[in-house]
């Protein structure tokens, strides 16, 4: 206990200890923290699905014909037709063969890249990946080869240079969206490289998906190569509101990932309720509305970045719905997402080890329920809090 005590007390000098907060109402707009009304910058449910009364009736009608629980992993009793049609219907969303569902977006990518590659492989991927990558690349006992991010010279080189001793599977891995960042990856140049080096790509896509491209189906879409990544990877816990995770990609890979993906294999299947609720979300997302709600999301964020980046702060490089605002050390970065939320605006504070020492900053994630007033209102009060601390 005195050990445990003594990290907690270190973790708080260093301003670096976390904690919960406790959010009383739904993901909206605005939550209810303490009894108060905020503006919610820090949610992932960018499209306002979580609460759309489709979500809400899919899963409340497959709940009572189903149950609450699905009873067992999906090779034993718990593949269930709901999760056979939602798996049909994200190949179809994504173009590709098949697809297979995972319970969390951390367990999909453990699972599918420890399930791909073993010791005689190798992996390439992005420096600023998510940690469940970093997690799954080390859980395969590929070699692993960190590339700068999004440098693709560099990503070249080390192709070229491995080349010389080529053995095993190779594959290069990438967020669509780098959640701390809000940039893309070059998906274009990626495919190049990985054609070339006869390499897979995989991409997470866990906040491009329902997001970018006119119909929502990610980064890939956005950048016009939909088609030539091998492994998409994406989640259903952020634009479409529900919760869980799929992979799409081709029979043979999905075949093998049934037989070997230890996530997937030793884990109760997603309940019923979520199923039908992620299946409504991409019916959604499809629809005319998804493309309404796209547009209004992406119209907040351009207001949102235009008044940060007209007084000066950085960004990061953010073009997306994600937008962080540089703070550099963890003191002033807690100091100032503490008076937001007095203010009356919820946003997280981000600190090592999500992000490298010198690298803290406020991560905003708009939604396309914000309204323009609070958007512009919300980013003044950065502008005017962050030129206050510096006085
Ligand atoms: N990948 C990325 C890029 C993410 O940001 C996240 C969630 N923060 C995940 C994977 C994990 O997804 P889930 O929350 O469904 O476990």
């Amino acid at each position: 206990m005195q050990h445990f005590k003594k990290h907690l007390a270190e973790l708080a000098v260093q301003n670096m200890l976390r904690s919960l907060r406790e959010i009383e109402s739904a993901q909206g707009p605005h939550v209810q923290i303490g009894g108060k009304d905020l503006l919610l910058l820090c949610s992932n449910n960018y499209l306002g699905l979580a609460n759309h009364p489709a979500l809400i009736d899919a899963a409340c009608s497959a709940t009572r014909d189903f149950g609450v629980g699905s009873g067992a992993s999906r090779l034993v009793s718990g593949s269930m037709s709901l999760h056979h049609r939602l798996e049909e219907e994200i190949a179809e969303f994504k173009g590709t063969e098949a697809a297979l569902l995972f319970n969390t977006g951390y367990a999909a990518n453990n699972g599918i890249i420890q399930g791909l590659l073993g010791p005689d492989d190798r992996v390439f991927s992005d420096a600023l990946n998510h940690a469940s990558i970093i997690d799954g690349c080390r859980l395969s006992g590929a070699a692993i080869e960190i590339y700068p991010h999004n440098d693709m010279a560099a990503l070249e080189q080390m192709l070229n240079k491995a080349s010389k001793l080529r053995r095993g599977r190779w594959l290069i891995v990438t967020d669509g969206v780098f959640s701390m960042d809000g940039d893309m990856a070059p998906l274009n140049r990626l495919v190049g490289l990985k054609e070339r080096f006869d390499a897979w790509l995989m991409v997470d896509d866990a906040h491009g998906g329902g997001v970018l491209g006119a119909r929502g189906r990610g980064t890939a879409e956005h950048c016009g190569c939909l088609g030539k990544i091998d492994l998409q990877m994406g989640t259903f816990g952020k634009a479409f509101g529900g919760f869980g995770a799929y992979l799409a990609a081709s029979r043979p890979v999905i075949d093998l990932l049934i037989n070997c993906s230890r996530a997937f294999i030793f884990s109760t299947s997603l309940p019923p309720g979520v199923v039908a609720a992620n299946r409504a979300a991409l019916q959604l997302v499809d629809s005319e509305e998804g493309g309404l709600r796209r547009t209004r999301l992406e119209n907040n964020r351009q207001l949102f970045a235009e008044h940060l980046q007209l007084a000066g702060l950085d960004l990061c490089g953010s073009t997306t719905q994600i937008v962080p605002v540089l703070t550099k050390d963890p003191e002033p970065t807690m100091r100032a997402a503490a008076t937001l939320l007095e203010r009356g605006i919820c946003l997280s504070g981000i600190r090592p080890p999500t992000v490298p020492p010198g690298a803290c900053r406020l991560r905003a994630t708009l939604m396309a329920d914000h309204n323009s007033t609070e958007v512009i209102a919300a980013a003044e009060e950065i502008i005017a809090l962050l030129a206050e601390q510096e006085t």
